[in-house]
């Protein structure tokens, strides 16, 4: 495939913006070679500068799961333009967004947009920390819940129980706060939660990891979570960024049948516009400003072209109540097609799915935890990544994100794609 005009801009853009890219994982550091510039994009299909077609399997890392272009919503945003794009006042649809997703979610009263999903989960654990009048937090190792400080922290080393900074510009201050635990071992929670103890706000994770590849939680795991904060009076926060409006109409609450305290929104809620949330009971949420004293504000909170695009998307998931099942067997027919010919051409792997997330991992362990996610080859993956490129599907370029199945994929695409599979599979051994 030809990438000439892809380059240029990318030598372009390198100049004016910091590694030439807006979000560091685009620049393709974790695969090597020169990230894809895009013109445009329809349904299961990508375009590049270059007009390679592409089949997508990151949907701009999750929000377009309707496919690309997706009418309904672009007419919303169209239509919402003509009559003015920010107001910073109130407007209806704001609370027809909100009554839909407090409908289609159990567990939560009240709903409060920002606009991304990084701000969604800053904002809830801070409210989970003016709530419980308790300052730490417990996160796993591997979970992603956006770039603010109090995330962006690795296991201390040695016995130490608290964190450490791993980005500069954080700081130790900060990471003290922040509690690190393996994925999938509630052994571990519980500990930490006995060396803190009546210190700990609230435990916050993916409730199916997929920012180190997608990982389901064991059997059990978020029940004891569940268990664990009932008994200590720590609040249990989803973040559903990725999952929410994703595994079920009610995310993986739904689909697990466990109630979280707080539950964190982005991706699908915007239906590709930056859109995030938080939401909770009314005991929780009223204690947000301004009903209570936790702070929390946003110029362009709740913008109408925003909660347009995120009404269309939420209404569709909402009236159509077979996409879920439908994306589960698309994914699930591509996990078999893949596992069929990697095995077929003796390519060592593990593939993890939940739903319409789903990761290749070679390594043929188990893959449940960060440690275990990070032990897959990387130069398989690296391969993988460009060999697929060049048939024409492009994936995620690190070895520790999901794919994100879309319902514009039709059967002649995962057929193409499950093709593409065998042809690269045969360069990886
Ligand atoms: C993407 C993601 C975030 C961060 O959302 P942004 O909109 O990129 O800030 C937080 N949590 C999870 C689980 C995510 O996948």
């Amino acid at each position: 495939m030809n990438y000439k005009r892809s380059s240029a801009l990318f030598a372009e853009s390198e100049k004016v913006i910091p590694g030439g890219v807006n979000s560091p994982v685009r620049a393709f550091k974790g695969v090597g070679g020169t990230p894809i510039f895009v013109k445009g994009a329809k349904g299961a299909y990508l375009y590049d500068e270059d007009d390679n077609r592409l089949i997508d399997y990151i949907n701009s890392w999750g929000p377009m799961i309707l496919g690309h272009a997706f009418e309904p919503v672009v007419n919303a945003v169209v239509e919402k333009a003509k009559k003015g794009t920010s107001f910073g006042m109130p407007t209806e649809i704001e609370t027809q967004i909100a009554q839909l997703a407090v409908s289609m979610v159990p567990n939560i009263d009240k709903i409060r947009f920002v606009n991304s999903g990084t701000e969604a989960c800053m904002s809830a654990v801070r409210l989970a920390r003016g709530f419980t009048g308790k300052d730490k937090i417990i996160k796993f190792a591997g979970c992603y819940h956006g770039h603010s400080d109090s995330f962006l922290i690795q296991a201390g080393s040695g016995a130490s129980t608290f964190g450490t900074p791993n980005s500069p510009g954080v700081t130790q201050g900060t990471a003290k706060d922040t509690l690190l635990a393996r994925y999938n071992d509630l052994e571990n929670v519980s500990e930490l939660i006995e060396a803190n103890k009546n210190e700990i706000a609230c435990i916050i994770i993916e409730p199916v990891a997929g920012n180190m590849g997608c990982i389901p939680p064991k059997e059990g795991f978020l029940q004891g979570l569940r268990d664990l904060c009932d008994t200590n009076n720590i609040l249990l926060v989803f973040d559903e960024v990725m999952t929410g409006f994703r595994l079920a109409k009610g995310g993986a609450q739904a689909l697990f049948n466990i109630n979280a305290d707080i539950v964190c929104f982005g991706k699908v809620i915007g239906g590709g516009l930056p859109v995030g949330a938080f939401a909770a009971r009314n005991e929780i949420m009223n204690h947000l400003a301004p009903l209570g004293p936790v702070y929390q504000a946003g110029t362009l909170s709740g913008n109408p072209l925003a909660m347009a695009a995120g009404l269309a998307m939420l209404t569709e998931l909402n009236t159509d109540p077979d996409i879920f099942k439908r994306l589960a067997e698309k994914t699930a027919y591509l996990h078999e097609g893949i596992a069929r010919v990697l095995k077929e051409n003796n390519v060592v792997h593990t593939i993890n799915r939940v739903g319409s997330m789903i990761s290749v991992h070679f390594d043929e362990g188990n893959v449940v935890d960060f440690e275990t996610a990070a032990k897959g080859n990387n130069e398989s993956f690296k391969k993988f990544f460009h060999g697929l490129l060049n048939e024409g599907v492009y994936i995620a370029p690190s070895a520790f994100e999901t794919w994100f199945i879309t319902d514009a994929l039709s059967y002649e695409d995962l057929d193409f794609t499950i093709l593409a599979v065998n042809t690269v599979a045969k360069t990886l051994n």
